[in-house]
This record gives C-alpha cells, structure tokens and sequence, in this order.
C-alpha cells in the first residue's frame, strides 16, 4: 500500500502545475526500482483526486527498467532479475542508477499545457 504516499504527491505536483485548471492527463514515470505499481497509483488516483482540478485526469505511466552503475567501471548495465554482473568488467552489483524514481514528466490540462 506504499503507492498511497506517492499518489499523494503526485496529485499535489499535478495541482499546483494546473493552477486551478482541469487536468486531462497526467504523464508518470515509474521507476522499476520504485517497486510501485501503476494500477494500484490508479485507484488511489481515482479516490484522491475526487473533487479536485485532478478529477477524471487520465494517468499515462512510462515505466522505467532498472539499471546498475558498475562501481569499478562506470558501466551503465540494466539489472535483469538475478543477473546483476557488470557486462564489461564482470564486477558484481553496482549502484542503482536509472529507474529509482517516480516523476512526473508533463501535465495536460483543457486550453493548454502547464507543464
Ligand atoms: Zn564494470
């Protein structure tokens, strides 16, 4: 249930882009390493934005894979389930580098863009 806190936050970026106007879509980006699940954002989504600019916005989720950066070499690797070995110098594991995140990338509202 940990998608409650995120919707929240979007809901609050989106407001405040919007500044009072009706939000027709929302673009997402949903890290993998995030762990949150673009159908559970959904239905929060629909209950949290009830009577706001927000209601009836439709959410379009861009989901991010993740990625490792090789901390012996720099390398950007995806991280595919358990294979986590540097492709370049075989290190094992790395730092988390793309795909932590959950943003939101443009906001569509009636009349125009606002972000
Ligand atoms: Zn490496």
């Amino acid at each position: 249930m940990h998608e409650l806190g995120i919707t929240e936050a979007i809901l609050d970026i989106v407001l405040r882009h919007a500044g009072g106007a009706r939000v027709r879509t929302v673009q997402v980006t949903v890290g993998e390493w995030t762990g949150y699940a673009g159908d559970s954002i959904e239905l929060f989504w629909q209950e949290l934005a009830r009577g706001t600019a927000a209601e009836g916005a439709r959410l379009e989720f861009r989901f991010e894979p993740a990625t490792l950066k090789c901390r012996s070499c720099g390398t950007v690797f995806g991280a595919n389930g358990s294979d986590l070995q540097c492709p370049q110098c075989s290190a094992l594991g790395g730092e988390p580098a793309g795909g932590r995140d959950c943003t939101v990338d443009a906001i569509e509202v009636e009349g125009g863009d606002a972000a």
